[in-house]
């Protein structure tokens, strides 16, 4: 049981789920009956309140929107056979959304509000989360500045929310990916390690360029030189080269993802060789010509484990291995996604159970 002393609880007074077709969940546009909102004012947080999910009301002024003091998370709960719900990790995600919230001078968000009210507001949508394989209910908490002030200087408010959605699959075929060598995602010293708003509205035109060009999502690479692989889209990048799996090492440029270490994990303790260690394009492109670049594959809460199919690089398009030869992203990515779901044994303790 969740203690339900701190937040308050505001109940919708009708459910919508009826009106939500669970079978055809598109991603991110369905949003369950409940949202957590908190307030951060005069150095303290408010009292959490679980209330109906809604629209609020903000200050044209509100800083966050001119100056982007906005940050966030996503995770995900699972619905187990035996009715138990999942979610994956969440002490994690507060970690995270701490360390973002301290690279953007925003205030950290305690414990027992991020968690707890969390998990409380989980629990009273747990109808919400979906039963079928593929399927889950993404959890997205994110904080934002609130202070109606147009001076640029950190701000003194900040709201805190947790909204859910339930969610099918984020891509529903193997990719094509584009090395991208003009345009830069993150660079040292920069916030491409938090989850920052406008990391991901600065992504979006060469994305887009990408798209119009036929391409699903982009290769960043490093900012100063083009030469080294960091991610794919929104999820850290994996290759399996000969017998070794390479991801990036963690640098301030690399968003340090949940996924990404609960595969590292998984694959360390199946005795795979892992490098964790940055993979030139030079490298990348010669281990496809001379046939040892077995796996491609982005990793992710969204996205769980994507197939990369084809790689474009400086206008040539190649396609890699069979997604079926590809022995190291289906038995980890497939163990991760067992765990999740609660079929197979979570012996690291990963799972917190409603
Ligand atoms: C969220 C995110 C990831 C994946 O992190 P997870 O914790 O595994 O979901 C990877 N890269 C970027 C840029 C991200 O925003």
């Amino acid at each position: 049981m969740v203690d339900t002393q701190e937040i308050e609880v505001i109940r919708a007074a009708k459910s919508k789920i009826s009106e939500v077709d669970f079978d055809n969940l598109p991603f991110g546009k369905v949003f369950s009956d409940h949202m957590l909102l908190a307030t951060y004012e005069n150095g303290n947080w408010s009292r959490g309140s679980i209330r109906p999910y809604g629209d609020i009301s903000v200050s044209p002024a509100m800083s966050s929107i001119h100056y982007g003091q906005s940050i966030f998370e996503g995770l995900k709960a699972f619905k187990s056979e035996s009715n138990d719900v999942l979610i994956f990790r969440p002490e994690q995600n507060w970690e995270r959304i701490n360390k973002s919230a301290a690279r953007l001078c925003m205030p950290s968000i305690p414990k027992e509000l991020f968690l707890d009210g969390m998990k409380q507001l989980v629990d009273l949508d747990r109808n919400w989360v979906p039963t079928d394989n593929d399927c889950s209910l993404y959890i997205r908490p994110f904080m934002f500045a609130t202070d109606p002030f147009l001076g640029v200087k950190p701000s003194d408010s900040y709201t805190f929310m947790i909204i859910t959605s339930p969610v099918g699959p984020y891509y529903s075929k193997p990719l094509h990916l584009k090395v991208e060598t003009e345009y830069t995602r993150a660079a040292l010293g920069g916030v491409g390690f938090a989850k920052a708003a406008g990391n991901y509205a600065a992504a979006m035109l060469p994305a887009k360029i990408a798209q119009d060009q036929g391409v699903d999502q982009l290769i960043w690479t490093d900012a100063k030189e083009h030469r080294f692989i960091e991610e794919a889209g929104t999820m850290n990048m994996m290759m399996v080269i000969g017998d070794t799996l390479y991801t990036a090492p963690l640098t301030s440029t690399i968003l340090p993802g949940v996924t990404r270490d609960s595969f590292l994990t998984l694959a360390r303790d199946a005795g795979i060789n892992i490098k964790e260690e940055s993979v030139s394009t030079d490298m990348l492109i010669e281990s496809i010509e001379n046939n040892s670049l077995k796996e491609v594959f982005g990793v992710g809460t969204a996205a769980t484990t994507a197939q990369v199919q084809k790689l474009t690089f400086k206008g040539k398009t190649y396609d890699l291995p069979a997604v079926e030869s590809r022995t190291i992203s289906n038995s980890i990515g497939g163990l991760l996604l067992d765990i999740k779901t609660g079929k197979a044994t979570d012996n690291k303790g990963w799972n917190t159970k409603l």
